[in-house]
């Protein structure tokens, strides 16, 4: 039987190189990538595709309803769902520096904020955008 080609466009940089990818007797021919990050980046999607998420948590502070969050590696692409699943269902209670955990080891990789809520004003996100905290009556 002929071996199935595979398209894909390598997401590592901008470029964003055709593969063809060909799996023959165990093993994996890729064309079209510049270069090895390429041809790395073609075996794992084949293998072990994985992925990196962005997202936003709800927190518990009206002048800082929602912050931004990422995954500090990559998951299973397979278990991108169920992870987006865990991170909507977080409320944060405490404000966090960049890089504060979260949520730890979902599938494999931590959730933390990418924004300084501790910062004043907090750099928050209030439908969506990115905008200066709101003052409160009290700081006024
Ligand atoms: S193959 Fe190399 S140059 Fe092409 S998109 Fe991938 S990383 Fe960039």
């Amino acid at each position: 039987m002929k071996p199935t080609v595979q398209e894909m466009t390598c997401i590592v940089c901008p470029n964003g190189c055709r593969l063809q990818v060909v799996e023959k007797d165990g093993k994996i021919e890729v064309t079209g990538a510049t270069c090895k990050k390429g041809v790395a980046f073609a075996e794992n999607e084949l293998r072990n595709p994985t992925r990196s998420i962005a997202s936003t948590v709800k927190t518990i502070f009206p002048d800082c309803p929602y912050v931004s969050v990422k995954t500090d590696g990559e998951l299973p692409k397979g278990q991108i769902m169920q992870a987006m699943e865990q991170i909507n269902a977080v409320t944060l209670k405490e404000r966090l520096p960049i890089g504060g955990i979260v949520l730890e080891d979902v599938f494999g990789v931590n959730i933390v904020v990418t924004s300084d809520m501790t910062a004043t004003p907090a750099p928050c996100r209030i439908g969506g955008r990115e905008q200066a905290a709101v003052s409160s009556p009290d700081q006024a």
